[in-house]
């Protein structure tokens, strides 16, 4: 019987190991909560528990190796020239790994005999820092992101090494959500009293400023601009952690990183998590890539420029003069078709200089990281040019006109570059051919003696044919001994037999090896060109190296001016392709006011319309709405399918279109600034928190009356649909007395209480409307048209005949329908005499308010359990009840 596994096996210690696996011991010491990638000759390999893991995550075979302590050591390992797509794997599965790699050569190690060749740790490779291709997506970013409480605020600071960008913000603790929603970070940095899971438990550090100010090679911060200290500790904290991950980085790793800018919350527009959920902005719930805002509105030819409309759209502004700015940059491109064409013709296909960047000055780049900055400058050049000379008279607005400037950095590598760098370019650093001919005259040289040496090669192959007397011999380079000259089985025995007189000397054959078909001999005369060839090419090398480095410091002392011109790529791809979008779908430039405004003429929702467009399933049905001073609340009803939730979210996203600084697929369109969104559509069981879809609804309703105003925007789908008609009822009702009297925000409100639309004749600035409907013999048919006015009826049964509800069960289900409807007639439960009526009073704020909504105001959803959440629900509800009584 085989003996049971030691159900407590000791810790691993480094007692009794090898030298090689006494130093993985001491390496993986320091990066105990990362997998090890030990290099050993041309692998990386893994051992124990760490090859175990990653043998698993990988699919790869795990051996073993050796033995540690009396038992086998497990063991796995990639080849070190493939080992990015390993990594990215592992990465994506959450792992960590710490690179450590070889410092010296073997024969280094044996000249100072010492027992193993000397590693280190020279990378931390986390989600947060990755700046591989491979690693990357190429439209988003990949922020880091750390966040420091202190005093009252929270500190955060985002960077995206891969790119160089670098934010900060100072928010109220409650806005952390928002943030996380916004930004979507690779990796979290926080402080274990955050309690956020999933983070990387990180200390908040004392000296901040200092460590900044060092980072920078600053003496002091002020010239960066005007930092909360919680925004600094939170800089620190990231650029520390870029300090450990990226140990093995050379001088100048950093270069490419920008000054942490803070942001200020103002000035931006704000949505939660739940609103961006509902938006699907940046990734649908359900559906591929096309199916979310991004997706649909994304036109541009670059990963930069997709990359900034996705931030763009993450983060819109609130403040009308730079969303105007932005639209001055579209309206512009748009009314010059041919410079636009133009323009898009020279971005496509341009390389991402950023990142590109990024590798340079982390010493993690290849070749084609040089050509594309040479490349992706050229373009810039050629882009202002384009500028330079508007279509028709027009001036270019400023924002194109700052971008056109940045395209020409000062200094400019891309010539010396151009000279620099040959045609077709090898894929590894290490090999041969990066250097252009003609460009280096040492290199040449060397590189000519290294051809001649080759052409030395095909003589001395004519004088040995001659000299052993054999046609048929070959000089052929092997990877293991170099040139040797190969003959025939035959006549390689005849002339180790007896070698013919004028094989002496130079030319005296010296045997190496005999295979079945053939026998290889050297000599001193091809042993010697041997030599001085590889001494050639080794030199060559050296000397090529040499140059690129040099390349690597041109481009990384043009830092500033290159990240500069890859920004205004991006920015003017981003602009050149949202008047294509527009141009394409007959958008228009949405007028920004600052009133509460809200006018959209023949609006349409620019996912929905443009997958009814791809499936050819019909033409989408544009819609009006008018939320202007006077109706800011529209109640909206209609049966199920009708239309309500995409009328809803389509107006919602022109707000986030027109502020990101975009056009809007409309006629015609009139926006106030919002300072707020919020967007409840869509059921969403937040089944992983535990609160069920009613819990989760009444706390998302409390968090638009708690922070709502009257700048903001609000569209609520069917509230109070999870409970009971009456508490249903009930509490729609509260809220949407609550935002006409108090939070006075626009708000269309889609309901299938159709009893809410007796408040009409209450609420001076509500508006009914319904998604129209035909009856047909019998069946329903949606019109997707928004008209003035209330449903008829609710067609539920119709509704549930389309989806497939049996015969029986419908016809049941009508019997009592109309049984219901005798008893309720002359029971009109929400007529002038009935006590629902009796609200506090039109007035706003400070008149006495229904104490339902006061008890509903006072709530804050992020500090409620789900339990006290549903007392508070059943108290609401007695208050309701209360009320009703009373009055
Ligand atoms: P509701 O919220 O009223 O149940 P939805 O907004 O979910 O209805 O819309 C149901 C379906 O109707 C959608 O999937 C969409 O394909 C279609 N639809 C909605 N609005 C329009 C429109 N304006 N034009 C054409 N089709 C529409
Ligand atoms: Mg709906």
């Amino acid at each position: 019987m085989d003996s049971l596994p030691d159900p407590n096996p000791r810790p691993l210690t480094a007692e009794g190991a090898s030298p090689a696996i006494a130093q993985w011991f001491a390496a993986k010491a320091g990066h105990p909560d990362a997998l090890l990638f030990f290099r050993m000759g041309d692998f990386f390999e893994l051992f124990f528990a760490d090859a175990e893991a990653a043998a698993e995550a990988l699919d790869i075979a795990l051996t073993y190796r050796g033995e540690h302590q009396g038992q086998k050591i497990p063991m796995c390992g990639v080849p070190a020239h493939s080992h990015e797509s390993y990594l990215a794997r592992l990465i994506r599965r959450g792992f960590r790994v710490a690179i450590c790699e070889q410092m010296e050569t073997p024969e280094e190690a044996k000249r100072r005999k010492a027992p193993a060749v000397r590693r280190e740790v020279v990378r931390l490779v986390t989600p947060g820092t990755v700046t591989e291709e491979t690693l990357l997506e190429a439209a988003r970013p990949a922020w880091l992101l750390a966040l420091a409480p202190v005093e009252e605020r929270l500190g955060a600071a985002w960077l995206d090494l891969s790119t160089g960008a670098f934010e900060t913000e100072a928010l109220a603790r409650a806005d952390l959500h928002a943030l996380l929603a916004r930004l979507e970070p690779s990796e979290v940095l926080a402080p274990a009293a955050l309690g956020l899971a999933g983070a990387v438990e990180t200390a908040v550090p004392r000296d901040a400023t200092r460590r900044v100010a060092e980072a920078y090679g600053v003496s002091t911060l002020e010239g960066f601009g005007e930092y909360h200290p919680a925004e600094i500790a939170a800089a620190a904290m990231a650029l520390d952690y870029l300090k450990t991950t990226q140990k093995g980085a050379q001088s100048g790793a950093l270069a490419h990183l920008s000054r942490p800018v803070p942001r200020g919350s103002q000035g931006v527009l704000q949505m939660d998590a739940a609103t961006r959920r509902s938006l699907e902005i940046l990734r649908a719930e359900r559906g591929g890539s096309r199916d979310c805002l991004l997706g649909a509105v994304d036109r541009c030819v670059t990963a930069a420029g997709s990359r900034l409309l996705a931030a763009r759209l993450a983060c819109p502004l609130a403040d009308g003069d730079p969303i105007r700015a932005r639209h001055d940059a579209v309206a512009a491109l748009l009314a010059a078709p041919a410079l636009r064409g133009a323009i898009r013709a020279v971005l496509k296909g341009t390389p991402d200089m950023a990142r590109a960047l990024a590798r340079l000055s982390l010493d993690r780049f290849a070749p084609r990281d040089l050509a594309a900055i040479r490349d992706g400058l050229t373009r810039a050049t050629t882009i202002a040019e384009a500028l330079g000379h508007p279509e028709g008279q027009a001036a270019i607005p400023p924002l194109l006109a700052r971008s056109a400037a940045a395209l020409r950095p000062e200094p400019d590598p891309a010539p010396e570059l151009a000279r620099a760098l040959a045609e077709s370019l090898p894929a590894r650093l290490d090999d041969a051919g990066i250097i252009a001919p003609g460009y280096d005259g040492q290199l040449d040289a060397l590189r000519r003696l290294r051809d001649d040496a080759r052409g030395a090669i095909a003589a001395l192959q004519l004088d040995l044919c001659q000299a052993w007397g054999v046609a048929a011999l070959k000089i052929r380079h092997h990877q293991q001994f170099g040139y040797l000259a190969e003959l025939p089985a035959a006549a390689g025995e005849k002339l180790l037999r007896d070698a013919p007189p004028k094989a002496t000397g130079d030319f005296a054959p010296i045997h190496r090896q005999t295979m079945a078909n053939g026998v290889r001999f050297t000599c001193a005369a091809l042993a010697g060109l041997d030599r001085r060839l590889s001494e050639a090419a080794d030199e060559a090398s050296r000397r090529e190296r040499l140059i690129t480095r040099h390349l690597r410091t041109l481009c990384l002392g043009a830092a500033a001016g290159i990240a500069g011109a890859a920004e205004a790529l991006a920015e003017i791809d981003m602009q050149a392709a949202s008047a294509e979008l527009a141009a394409d779908g007959g958008w228009c430039r949405p007028e920004m006011t600052e009133r509460p405004d809200f006018a959209i003429t023949g609006g349409r929702h620019p996912v929905v319309a443009a997958a009814l467009a791809r499936s050819r399933a019909g033409a989408f049905v544009p819609n009006d709405c008018d939320l202007s001073a006077g109706q800011r609340i529209c109640l909206l009803t209609g049966p199920n399918m009708a239309g309500k939730s995409t009328f809803l979210r389509q107006n919602a996203l022109f707000v986030v279109l027109a502020q990101a600084g975009l056009f809007v697929p409309a006629e015609r369109a009139r926006i106030g600034v919002t300072d707020r969104l919020f967007s409840r559509v869509g059921a969403s069981d937040d089944l992983a928190g535990g609160r069920s879809t009613f819990m989760v609804e009444m706390a998302e309703t409390a968090a638009i009356l708690n922070l709502a105003g009257p700048r903001s925007l609000v569209v609520l789908d069917e509230v109070g649909r999870g409970t009971a008609t009456w508490d249903g009822l009930a509490i729609a009702w509260a809220v949407l007395e609550a935002l006409h009297d108090r939070t006075r925000c626009r708000t269309i409100f889609a309901t299938h209480f159709h009893e809410l639309t007796a408040l009409a004749g209450k609420l001076p600035e509500l508006s009914l409307a319904t998604m129209r409907v035909r009856e047909w013999r019998g069946e329903v048919v949606f019109l997707h048209s928004v008209a003035p006015g209330t449903a008829e009826r609710s067609w539920g049964l119709h509704v549930a005949k389309l989806a497939g509800v049996p015969r029986a069960v419908l016809a049941r289900a009508g019997q009592v329908l109309a049984s219901l409807e005798e008893r309720a007639r002359g029971l009109d439960p929400l007529s002038d005499e009935l006590p629902l009526f009796a609200r506090p009073s039109a007035a706003p704020a400070p008149s006495p308010e229904h104490p339902a909504l006061a008890a509903l105001a006072a709530l804050d959803p992020d500090r409620l359990s789900p339990r006290e959440a549903q007392e508070m629900i059943y108290h609401l509800r007695t208050l309701m009840d209360g009320a009703v009584n009373r009055a």
